[in-house]
């Protein structure tokens, strides 16, 4: 029997019930995430003396503490720009390069208290930035179902460690779809929160006003389980909202009764793959069967997205990465006899392609002259698409559209175009643009065996809606097949 086939609640039943020790559970973790990383290059560091000893010490600790935490003895990835005390944060950058923060971020905390144990940190495209996990500086994911294609990006090492069975959950960042199109290119579900409901601090700013932490998991309800665990108020980061967090897990139904979802047909037009469509097209179906009520919806400023995401993302990660001169964090270049020598050097050999693409982008749209024609433009576009959203919502709960508009591509296929590799995220950046939360669910398999998944997403504060729809469909609905490249613990 597989471990990995007990949701995580029977998991931690098993562990503080010694049926089976966390270092077991822990050890088998390690093992497959070390194996494994030859073919999936998934992990940049696998901690294996820190999470032995953190397995130990919970094990030690059984029969003594009166409480155990609801993820006692969970094994758990965590993506290389979220900081773990003792561990590197890279960012998949040479300017970050072996960066250890001396502090946890407040998600990392929070999973710690609740008796995870973090195994390592994922591979991601730099600072971010990507859908394919190819801007990493230290080397492409591969994706377990086909090793020769992307897991999408940029929290493609994430993704890929949870499809690939080593982890039951893994943390990712999602600024314009970086949880949710690579947990749809790897065949498992991807939760992106409200922004605001899970603390940034300690996750390293891209876009600040569209960042936030997301869940990777097999199960919508292990996912809920984890969610309830991170969310919430947070002093270090005054973003987040004094929302209560209820117990998700223990609202979910398996059905769709009473629930309204809205499908904005003008999204399923030019440019997505009919299998994708016609995967999709069966969701919805089978959420009528689950006594959903189907009302079409529009979000007329659905085609501005893209635009005004790579106008605001790029403006924000210009001024965020500002702080990366070769003084304060990791990398500095050491040819040069002057500050302003060495600030540039550093910022060239520190930075990949697509980062300093993005910088230029960024500097150009917010620079006197332009800024009206393009970040302000872009500013009232936002507001437009909230506003379309808004009035979305008025007559439908959730709204159903693809995760991505085709199945993973291969390594390499759009490197080389920038504009058609921005477009993987049509359907996911809208929804940071608007703040709302979005999760990805697998819906099937296209015809060459790839991992297919439709997008949900819901009013502000919402989760609850989106992980009962997931639950719902997966139970209807299970995704069986397990990619080729996969542990089995
Ligand atoms: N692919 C998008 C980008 O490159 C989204 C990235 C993200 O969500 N971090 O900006």
């Amino acid at each position: 029997m597989s471990y990995l086939d007990c949701d995580l609640e029977e998991l931690r039943q098993k562990i503080v019930s010694r049926e089976v020790s966390a270092r077991e559970i822990v050890a088998r973790a390690l093992d497959a995430a070390e194996k494994l990383n030859e073919t999936l290059n998934a992990f940049l560091a696998i901690d294996r003396r820190g999470a032995e000893a953190r397995a130990a010490e919970l094990d030690q600790s059984l029969g003594k503490l009166p409480a155990t935490g609801p993820l006692f003895g969970i094994p758990i990835a965590i993506k290389d720009n979220i900081c773990v005390h003792g561990l590197q944060t890279s960012c998949g950058s040479r300017i970050l390069g072996d960066y250890h923060p001396p502090y946890d971020a407040t998600a990392i905390e929070r999973l710690r208290a609740a008796g995870a144990v973090i195994i390592g940190k994922t591979n991601c495209d730099e600072f971010a930035m990507g859908s394919s996990n190819e801007n990493s500086a230290y080397g492409p994911v591969r994706n377990p179902w086909d090793i020769e294609r992307v897991p999408g990006g940029s929290s493609g090492g994430s993704a890929a460690a949870v499809a690939a069975r080593i982890v039951p959950i893994a943390l990712g960042s999602d600024t314009g779809g970086s949880v949710r199109q690579p947990a749809a290119l790897c065949g498992i579900i991807g939760l992106k929160p409200t922004y605001g409901r899970i603390s940034r601090y300690g996750l390293v700013a891209f876009g600040s006003s569209l960042d936030q932490i997301g869940i990777f998991g097999l199960r919508a309800r292990d996912v809920a389980k984890v969610l309830s665990v991170i969310a919430g108020r947070d002093p270090h980061d005054a973003t987040t909202a004094d929302v209560a967090v209820p117990d998700y897990a223990a609202q979910l139904v398996p059905d769709a009764k009473g629930v309204r979802l809205g499908v904005p047909r003008a999204l399923f037009g030019e440019g997505l793959d009919p299998e994708v469509r016609r995967a999709v097209e069966g969701a919805i179906e089978a959420y009528r069967d689950l006594g959903a009520e189907i009302v079409e919806v529009e979000l007329p400023h659905a085609k501005y997205s893209i635009a005004c995401y790579y106008i605001i993302a790029t403006a924000e990660a210009s001024s965020n990465l500002a702080r990366y001169d070769g003084v304060r964090y990791g990398f500095r270049a050491e040819e040069a006899d002057e500050l302003i020598e060495m600030y540039r050097r550093t910022r060239d050999q520190g930075f990949g392609a697509e980062v300093k693409r993005r910088i230029m982008l960024g500097t150009f749209v917010l620079s006197s002259g332009y800024y009206e024609a393009y970040y302000r433009k872009a500013q009232q576009v936002r507001t437009l698409i909230r506003e379309d959203f808004h009035r979305a919502f008025a007559r439908c709960d959730a709204i159903i559209t693809p995760t991505s508009p085709t199945p993973a591509f291969l390594l390499g296929e759009k490197t080389d175009d920038p504009l058609k590799m921005y477009l993987s995220d049509v359907y996911t950046c809208i929804v940071n643009l608007a703040g709302i939360p979005g999760i990805s669910v697998p819906c099937g398999l296209s015809s060459s065996g790839l991992p297919i998944g439709m997008q949900l997403v819901s009013r502000h504060w919402d989760e609850s809606t989106l992980l009962r729809l997931a639950h719902a469909y997966e139970l209807a609905h299970p995704l069986t097949a397990r990619p080729p490249v996969a542990a089995n613990w």
